[in-house]
């Protein structure tokens, strides 16, 4: 499709989404801890979880840039698209493992929504980032494989029919799709900052048939690692859409608001915070635009990618901390909706795996982690 009929298509898009579901709705979904089941639902009914998807599968193949557009447009408009995000980008992990015809049948009701799969369960609680110390098995069986183990901080588990768990198998690191309703398979919500939902997730003996193996035993890293950079992009574009979401606000209240006879954005002490973090805005704004240009000509993206994903969480944090100064003390009433970004910006806060991507990717200096 031509370059400006797909901006059009998406600037479409997220303005039915945003109308229909204006940052009051985020407010309350947040509030309640909830999912944001409606808008869930319209997001599939017009196509977003299929813009990755080629057209065999039922998706529409708009593509990355589309799709990067789309998230950062919705978090622009004052929502939180991770779950969108997520149903979005999980079936290329299908796709690139080559999974078994049961699994890649799946493929056409991921592209509408009607079947979740919006988790991966990678994190352990004695692991951490240490994937090198799996303590989840995956042990074959006669009637295909059995897996034990733990997970914690799964985002959405209980709202995803399907759930990717990283296992370590004989040959090492393995994926499997399992059905959340599986026999052995417990979630206990683990209530955090934000609404992700996240939850821990126990796995007894776990019955999974062979058929629900994702790629090669022993390959399960590697095929999770080729989807980084688009996740990386993404988070990208969620955390400088909560940026502009903030400036916009902000700078309108500190064109409106009026103390000691004039708008308080008159005042240098209120308008330079706003215009370093438009710097900032800007700059990762163009991180992502490089990163996406980066991974469209197939040159290795891991680093860019990273800086952008840096540098977005750095403009969310500053905007954020602008429309703190802009809004005074109604920046802490959740009505202004600046309070509920802040929160939501702390999941883009874990900086180290990336800054050692840069280190070693960019700068060239040993791998450190
Ligand atoms: C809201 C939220 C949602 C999440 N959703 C999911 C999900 O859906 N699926 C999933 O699998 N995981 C999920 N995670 C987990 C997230 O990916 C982990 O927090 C992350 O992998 C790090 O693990 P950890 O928190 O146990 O930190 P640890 O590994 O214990 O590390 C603690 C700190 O030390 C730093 N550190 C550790 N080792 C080194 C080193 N060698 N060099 C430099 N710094 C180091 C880390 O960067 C971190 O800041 C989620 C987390 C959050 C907060």
């Amino acid at each position: 499709m031509d370059a400006a009929l797909l901006q059009q298509a998406i600037d479409t898009m997220a303005r039915d989404l945003l109308r229909a579901f204006p940052p009051e709705y985020w407010r309350m979904t947040d509030e309640a801890r909830a999912f944001p089941e409606a808008c869930f639902q319209r997001a599939g009914e017009l196509g977003a979880y299929g813009i990755l998807l080629p057209e065999e599968h039922g998706g529409t193949h708009l593509g990355p840039r589309a799709l990067a557009r789309l998230i950062r447009a919705l978090h622009a408009g004052g929502a939180d698209a991770s779950p969108l995000h997520a149903q979005a980008v999980m079936s290329g992990i299908l796709i690139r493992a080559g999974a078994s015809p049961r699994l890649m049948a799946l493929l056409p009701a991921l592209a509408t929504g009607a079947t979740r799969l919006l988790s991966v369960a990678a994190t352990e609680p004695e692991a951490g980032l240490d994937f090198s110390t799996l303590a989840t098995t995956a042990k074959r069986h006669d009637d295909g494989w059995r897996i034990n183990g733990s997970k914690i901080y799964i985002s959405f588990a209980e709202h995803s029919d399907w759930i990717i768990v990283l296992t370590r198998a004989e040959e090492g690191p393995t994926l499997f799709a399992v059905p959340r309703e599986s026999e052995g398979l417990e979630l206990r919500p683990m209530r955090m900052i934000t609404n992700r939902l996240t939850t821990l997730l126990f796995l007894d003996e776990v019955a999974v048939p062979d058929e629900l193996r994702i790629g090669e035993p022993g390959k399960g890293l590697e095929i999770l690692a080729k989807g980084f950079v688009m996740r990386r992009i993404l988070a990208a574009c969620e955390a400088v859409g909560n940026a502009r979401f903030v400036m916009d606000r902000a700078v309108e209240h500190a064109r409106t608001r009026a103390t000691f006879g004039r708008p308080i954005g008159a005042n240098q002490g209120v308008q330079y915070p706003l215009a370093k973090a438009a710097c900032k805005v800007y700059a990762a704004e163009l991180a992502i635009e490089d990163s996406l240009a980066t991974m469209e000509r197939g040159d290795p993206a891991q680093a860019v990618s990273s800086m952008a994903r840096l540098l977005a969480a750095e403009a969310a944090e500053e905007a954020t901390r602008a429309a703190f100064t802009a809004f005074g003390g109604m920046a802490l009433a959740s009505e202004a909706h600046i309070e509920r970004k802040l929160r939501e910006n702390t999941v883009y806060g874990f900086d180290n795996l990336l800054l050692g991507l840069v280190a070693e990717r960019y700068l060239g200096l040993p791998k450190s982690l």
